[in-house]
């Protein structure tokens, strides 16, 4: 059996037989993986620490003939307890584990996914405003995933976005120009435009730091599920969590301008 050390994300961790979890982590080389934590739940595991989900890990893992690894070793590295404390930070950040869980295959490496994550979960614990870090690693995601939003064509007809004027963004492709606007697709004002050209080159230690009115950020709310939901072909199930018990964005920073 090979033996192989990565820094890791726990994406989930469920309970498996009496004494044992299941987990799904994401590797910083390795890329998405299962495996599982013998004794865990066991009192004397000297595991458990490093294997809950949403925490930052370096982990041994024995590779075997299954696909699923056997863990030898977790020690945490990060816990992220202000992520942990509060209702919102905690849903933001399983979005985005979810997201990786989503749009990677198994051993399939991401490391530059893998670090915007890291760098995303550092600034919800930092406590940056959660929406505005949500939403900015939310695009640079999708983008490294192969579903990068286009703002300079308009997703139906391919002209330049700001040839017609008023623009919309239509929930099953993205960006469409004035003309090929048709009712049900929603508005994208130019300030919409800039938020998202600004974050998409945002560098991901500044997540966070782009903000917006709360009707904007709801704005582009709706936009990433809609665009995921497209791209998916379902809505994961942290997104269908927060939906369920956010109502109205909760905390989505000061209502007018940028930092
Ligand atoms: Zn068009």
């Amino acid at each position: 059996m090979a033996e192989v050390r990565d820094r890791v994300l726990v994406l989930r961790h469920r309970p498996y037989r009496e004494h044992d979890a299941l987990l799904v982590g994401f590797g910083r080389t390795q890329g998405k993986f299962s495996a599982v934590a013998r004794g865990v739940r066991s009192s004397r595991s000297h595991l458990a620490a490093g294997v809950q989900a949403l925490t930052l890990t370096d982990m041994t893992v024995y590779r075997g003939r299954s696909s699923l690894y056997t863990i030898a070793a977790a020690d945490a590295v990060r816990h992220y307890p202000r992520i942990r404390e509060n209702l919102e930070r905690t849903a933001r950040a399983a979005m985005l584990a979810d997201m990786l869980d989503e749009l990677w295959s198994e051993h399939d490496a991401a490391p530059d996914a893998f670090s915007l994550v890291v760098e995303a979960f550092s600034a919800l614990d930092e406590g940056r405003p959660a929406p505005a870090v949500f939403l900015a690693a939310f695009w640079q995601i999708m983008r490294q995933a192969g579903f990068a939003l286009d703002l300079s064509r308009c997703s139906a007809c391919g002209a330049a976005l700001e040839e017609h004027p008023q623009p919309g963004f239509r929930a099953a492709s993205g960006p469409v120009c004035g003309r090929c606007r048709i009712p049900g697709d929603e508005e994208l004002p130019s300030a919409s435009r800039a938020w998202l050209r600004r974050a998409e080159t945002l560098s991901p230690d500044r997540l966070g730091t782009v903000l917006g009115s709360r009707a904007l950020m709801e704005a582009l709310e709706r936009q990433a599920k809609h665009y995921i939901l497209y791209h998916l072909g379902r809505m994961p199930r942290a997104f269908r969590f927060w939906e369920q018990v956010s109502g109205p964005l909760a905390d989505a920073g000061p209502e007018e301008g940028d930092r």
